[in-house]
């Protein structure tokens, strides 16, 4: 990046003359943020000022439009600064992060917060009927509405002040959750010789000895606690100590004592969020969080889950005591215990399916993967994708595409930024620099994926885990959601839909990846080049219920202990000991860990989209098997008129539409579990 020039103006809050006005990422420096933000914060209150300043009564035109249109400059440096501390976090950029949020917050407090502003909103929403709205105007106002009094505007004297404190401490403990948890990712290194890689494959040596170069270590192989790499070792070393050590430290991420200690904020954060419930006139924090939701209130969020939760156990038990048998078998003189459970269910996926990973990654190359589910989007969506180097981008690993449609117009500029690097946050997500919106003139979106997949030797492509593919299908399911969106507001656009429905168009595109009409076509070995023999298309889809009581009983843990921290009256002051208190009601099996223990659930505890909403994958889940089904009912994967339906009231339809009825649009009737029991193979 470029060292700042104090006579040029700075880059962040110009318009950009850059190809599809997208960030000129190499003129940004650092230290531009912090004035950047100044001013755009300057600008955003000036814009709010002018409304309340505003000489006439209120209309939809100068409140609503304007405050849609409002801050500018605050999305444009947003935008870049967010995902950049996502992707290349450096400590300059943590320590602009840590004076930021709470800075943001107090902003955005003050705006719900301001007496005048929320008088014309509610003026406009008191007269709504009268207003001559259409469907997607009468919406927004609704949700400006309640956003509104969800947040504080309607708090009297001493409760509006404590709000606005909670809100900003809240965002600062968030902060420093999710910096705790990077550093206890990465800064830990578990190296390892020549001779403790037993069992381990090619690829995953590879990047192991890539990382102990980039981090100059005493050993040759390292793995830092990055998801991706631990799996790998964990399913693939036959060495048990070091399978032992390496979970050890994975599952105590954010918790080691000292100062990336994550127990004492949790604790905190509960209280607040309990506390801010209360002050708003909800008797917990869940039945605050769900109301704006498809489920709308705790106990239809709980049903779900238990529904799932009895089946998952008995399978899992199943699952287990096959496990126990390899082991044994083996001459094993062990119990199963949760470092071995990856490791032994690969060997019996392997002999009970003939499907070994190491076989299967050879199939699964990057560059095809990509292009499958491009290919799934053209013929579903009629999007063209194409590679432009062109284009600006914001670190050497990230590729730009600009997307089309059949006829050739523009539809959205799409990143893909897949490997693994320092600074990078574990997981795998979608993100925007730009939304789309038509209000004002029309915006076309900038959409970005990121993945954690190993970066390959210099020598051999990129190869990735059934898992992986997964993942890839599953973000871009998001960006599609993100590129096809096609709403006049800017805050109805894309994923900005409730938590427990913005994971169907994700969700409902990984049921394309495993299917025979696209593994055939892209699934071709790296060293041959020959397609995918039938015979293993054939083995991996009566594999796919294998390990589902496992995968399901591991999520759900998550999902029910981030739900009951969260569906409570009080708070607990132990979170190791409320934790181990649910997994104790709910009858944990001892041989395994949740998917994410409370110390790094950097869902519910990074910030609050997921909090008491981790559910949500399993809620869009039962409308994904659902609405895949519309498709096989149709006999064609790529039905072009369930396809048709599918892209207008879910893929390009924002949030304009309360989602219940958008699915009920698509579908032409509610969802029904019956799909999920029999996609996880429970029936
Ligand atoms: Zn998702």
């Amino acid at each position: 990046m470029a060292a700042q020039n104090p006579l040029v103006q700075n880059p962040l809050v110009t318009e950009w003359d850059t190809p599809f006005a997208l960030p000129p990422f190499t003129q940004i420096a650092t230290d531009q943020f912090r004035p950047a933000f100044d001013e755009a914060l300057r600008e955003h209150e000036q814009d709010i000022a002018a409304i309340t300043a505003h000489p006439d009564a209120p209309t939809f035109a100068n409140t609503i439009d304007a405050l849609e249109l409002a801050g500018r400059k605050l999305n444009q440096v947003g935008g870049v600064f967010w995902n950049l501390t996502g992707t290349d976090s450096t400590e300059d950029l943590r320590a602009i992060e840590r004076d930021i949020s709470p800075r943001l917050t107090r902003h955005y407090t003050a705006i719900s917060l301001n007496p005048a502003l929320f008088a014309r909103v509610a003026d406009l929403y008191g007269r709504r009927e009268t207003l001559a709205l259409d469907e997607e105007q009468a919406r927004l106002l609704e949700l400006t509405y309640k956003s509104f009094v969800r947040t504080g505007a309607t708090l009297q004297g001493a409760g509006r002040a404590r709000y606005a404190e909670i809100a900003e401490r809240l965002t600062t403990l968030e902060t420093e959750f999710s910096q705790n948890l990077l550093a206890d990712e990465t800064d830990f290194l578990f190296e390892l010789e020549e001779s403790d890689l037993a069992g381990v494959a090619e690829d995953v040596k590879a990047a192991a000895a890539q990382t102990a170069k980039e981090r100059n270590t005493a050993k040759p192989y390292a793995l830092t606690l990055q998801r991706s790499s631990v799996e790998a070792f964990l399913s693939q070393s036959s060495r048990r100590d070091l399978r032992e050590d390496l979970f050890k430290a994975w599952i105590a991420r954010g918790e080691n004592p000292g100062k990336t200690d994550n127990r004492p904020l949790i604790a905190q954060i509960l209280a607040l969020r309990q506390e801010k419930a209360r002050l708003l006139g909800y008797p917990t924090y869940a039945d605050y969080k769900l109301e704006p939701t498809m489920a709308h209130e705790p106990g239809a969020a709980a049903a779900l889950m238990d529904q799932l939760w009895i089946p998952a156990l008995r399978r899992v038990e199943e699952e287990r005591a096959a496990l126990q048998q390899s082991v044994d078998e083996a001459g094993g003189n062990f119990t199963l215990a949760a470092h071995d459970w990856r490791y032994y269910a690969e060997k019996l996926r392997a002999s009970r399916y003939a499907l070994d990973q190491a076989e299967l990654a050879g199939y699964f190359q990057l560059e095809n993967m990509i292009a499958a589910a491009f290919y799934c989007a053209e013929k579903l969506f009629d999007l063209r994708f194409q590679r432009r180097d062109d284009l600006p981008v914001y670190h050497p690993d990230v590729r730009a595409y600009e997307v089309t449609d059949g006829q050739g117009r523009h539809v959205a500029i799409f990143y893909g930024d897949y490997f693994a690097r320092a600074g990078k946050r574990s997981g795998a997500w979608m993100s925007n620099f730009r939304g789309q919106k038509k209000l004002g003139g029309e915006e076309r979106p900038v959409i970005v994926n990121v993945m954690n997949f190993s970066k390959p030797a210099p020598d051999r492509p990129s190869l990735l885990t059934l898992t992986e593919v997964i993942t890839l299908f599953h973000e871009f399911g998001h960006a599609l959601h993100g590129m096809l969106s096609d709403v006049v507001y800017p805050s109805m656009s894309g994923t900005s839909t409730p938590t427990d429905f913005v994971e169907f168009p994700s969700q409902v595109y990984e049921h394309w990846a495993l299917r025979p009409e696209v593994l055939q076509k892209f699934a071709t070995h790296f060293e041959t080049g020959a397609p995918m023999p039938q015979a293993l298309i054939d083995r991996i889809v009566a594999a796919r219920h294998f390990n589902q009581g496992f995968q399901t009983v591991e999520f759900l843990a998550s999902a029910l202990v981030d739900f009951k921290l969260h569906w409570r009256p009080d708070s607990p002051e132990d979170i190791g000991a409320a934790e181990a208190g649910v997994l104790q009601d709910i009858a944990m099996p001892a041989f395994m860990v949740m998917r994410h223990r409370s110390p790094h659930f950097a869902h519910i505890f990074a910030g609050e989209s997921y909090a008491a909403g981790y559910y949500s994958y399993l809620w869009s889940e039962t409308l994904d098997a659902d609405g895949f089904a519309a498709f096989e009912e149709a006999g064609d994967i790529f039905d072009p008129a369930t396809a048709k339906r599918l892209r207008e009231h879910v893929y390009t339809a924002g949030n304009r539409r309360d989602p219940n009825a958008a699915y009920a649009a698509f579908r032409g009737r509610a969802p029904d579990t019956a799909a999920l029991l029999r996609k996880k193979g429970f029936v």
